[in-house]
């Protein structure tokens, strides 16, 4: 989802003031975080200008809401290109190339390797061909980080580097893209 400022979506934020995810960003639609703010499931943090009316009220779109209740984060990241992608931070484990990403068995799937969290790394399409169906001491090309299965932290802190095109002004409060640099 690409968000722009004609969509004036929420950024959403969990009990804790963190956001909901972040990457992708929790964005809401403006219809559904009304929705929320009616059903009293949110409270308002931060507002745009722009106004929405109904015959009885107007109020302003809201830009960040926050949940009453807090959401436990899944443990266990769904198996998925993007994640792994994600937990190998969008670079070929074997020369950091970010174009023409693949996905790699560490252990060839001929050696009875198997596609899982812990066997896959991501891999450039020309790092893959010149590894082929080899092990890595065979081929002398050994994952930068062993492939590891992420927890849903793991990811989130991953996604906190890649920061969405649009960013309003009320949410950059909520969103610590330079916190490494603070550190
Ligand atoms: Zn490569």
């Amino acid at each position: 989802m690409t968000a722009s400022a004609e969509h004036f979506p929420a950024l959403v934020l969990n009990a804790d003031y963190r956001p909901l995810s972040y990457f992708p960003l929790s964005l809401w639609s403006w219809q559904d975080a009304l929705k929320s703010v009616f059903l009293g499931r949110v409270n308002i943090v931060s507002e745009y200008d722009r106004v929405v009316h109904s015959p009885t009220f107007e109020m302003r779109l809201p830009s960040v809401i926050c949940l009453k209740r807090y959401v436990q984060r899944k443990r266990q990241p769904a198996f998925t290109r993007f994640n792994l992608f994600l937990r190998d931070g969008f670079t070929c484990q074997y020369c950091g190339s970010e174009d023409d990403l693949t996905f790699d068995h560490v252990l060839p799937r001929r050696l009875g390797g198997q596609t899982s969290w812990q066997n896959i790394t991501t891999a450039c399409a020309k790092c893959n061909m010149q590894k082929g169906g080899r092990l890595p001491k065979e081929a002398r090309m050994f994952p930068k980080i062993k492939p590891y299965i992420p927890s849903a932290e793991n990811l989130n802190e991953m996604g906190r580097h890649f920061p969405p095109n649009y960013l309003h002004e009320s949410w950059r409060d909520f969103l610590y893209w330079d916190a490494e640099l603070l550190d």
